[in-house]
């Protein structure tokens, strides 16, 4: 057996996994190393989450944010954005067209709005609990414990909060007036509360290095997640990191498949950032251990202004349809209606 594929081996069955070994695979640039990495991914996926692809529909209701991450375009700083939220009746509207095609998951995400009325939302959860079979996942950042059990109360069913980095001080250098803490704090409420949690992490920030993906990596083994987000940094002009790179493609799918051999059967979705690295990579993803997409539902008009990177795809097409070209490259097409993916939960 060669090397690589003992320390894959190794990999998959520890737990806790050593930071050395993920950030000695992590390292890994060669061709043939990589796609032995990602065809071990595949099969572990293929093991533990099955064939099909989950379509997670995702409605991005509001752009304000109170926060100035220094790689997100919606940070409060950035005055040519214009700004908006969505009406309740704006909400239910993408909600039927998403349910219309037989999706099993919306996804509400927005900025840390300081504006938004936790009783609103919880009548909103309810009404499409009410009207809808589907799960609710709510994105809407740091909030009180007492509003996460109010939503939860009132039916939503998981909740995304990416930690971004488990690097505190590279946290604490992205996320100015913000704290590490506070965010491990809202997402052990999340766990007490009974949601399904899934975080996340970004890949190719400034100051991060090949170690802090390994420790992500054990953070995400540890917490047991329901779904994890890996996505790729993507520079905003409008933001302290414009005149960055973007994270490297092979990075990122790297440490997606080291996330699923680690992980085993968490959700993971190949992200629009992954589709927005100028190629469309979210084929390649579904192919290293990824298991989910998430078209968006978002109102046209709208879409444009949920701008946290630029180029991000999706912009322009019909609601939800962008995601069946990525479905139909990586392994079985399966489309339903025109502008429809296939149902999951
Ligand atoms: N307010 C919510 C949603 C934030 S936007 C929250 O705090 O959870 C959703 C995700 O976009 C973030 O979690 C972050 O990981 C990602 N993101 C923001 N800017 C990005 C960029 N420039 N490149 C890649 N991902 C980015």
């Amino acid at each position: 057996m060669s090397k690589l594929s003992e320390l894959l081996k190794k990999v998959y069955s520890h737990n806790p996994v050593r930071v050395e070994d993920l950030g000695y695979l992590l390292s890994l640039s060669k061709e043939e190393d990589l796609r032995e990495i990602f065809a071990f991914a595949d099969s572990v996926r293929r093991q533990f989450a099955g064939e099909g692809i989950l379509v997670r529909g995702i409605i991005e209701f509001s752009n304000f944010c109170r926060n100035s991450c220094f790689y997100c375009g919606l940070n409060k700083s950035n005055k040519t954005l214009s700004r908006y939220r969505l009406s309740r009746e704006e909400i239910m509207y993408s909600l039927s067209k998403l349910s219309g095609c037989g999706i099993k998951t919306v996804v509400l995400q927005s900025g840390e709005d300081d504006s938004l009325d936790p009783y609103w939302l919880k009548d909103i959860i309810a009404q499409i609990k009410s009207l809808f079979d589907i799960a609710v996942t709510l994105s809407v950042g740091e909030r009180e414990r007492y509003e996460y059990k109010l939503w939860r109360d009132a039916g939503a069913d998981r909740y995304l909060l990416k930690i971004e980095t488990t690097n505190s001080r590279l946290y604490k250098s992205l996320h100015p007036g913000m704290s590490f803490g506070n965010r491990l704090r809202c997402l052990q409420d999340l766990k007490e509360l009974g949601y399904q949690v899934g975080s996340g992490n970004i890949i190719g920030l400034r100051g991060q290095s090949l170690k802090d993906i390994a420790e992500d990596i054990i953070f995400f083994q540890a917490g047991e997640f329901d779904m994890l987000g890996i996505g790729p940094f993507i520079p905003h002009a409008k933001t302290e990191l414009g005149n960055e790179p973007s994270a490297q493609a092979a990075l990122t799918l790297k440490a997606l498949a080291l996330t699923r051999i680690v992980t085993k059967d968490t959700h993971l979705p190949a992200t629009t950032a992954l589709g927005s690295l100028g190629q469309d990579f979210r084929p390649q993803g579904l192919s290293a251990g990824a298991n989910v997409l998430m078209p968006n539902f978002t109102p046209q008009q709208y879409r444009r202004l949920y701008e946290i990177y630029p180029g991000k795809r999706c912009i322009d097409e019909p609601m939800g349809s962008c995601s069946i070209s990525a479905i139909g490259v990586a392994r079985r097409k399966k489309s339903t209606k025109s502008g429809c993916s296939t149902s999951s939960r």
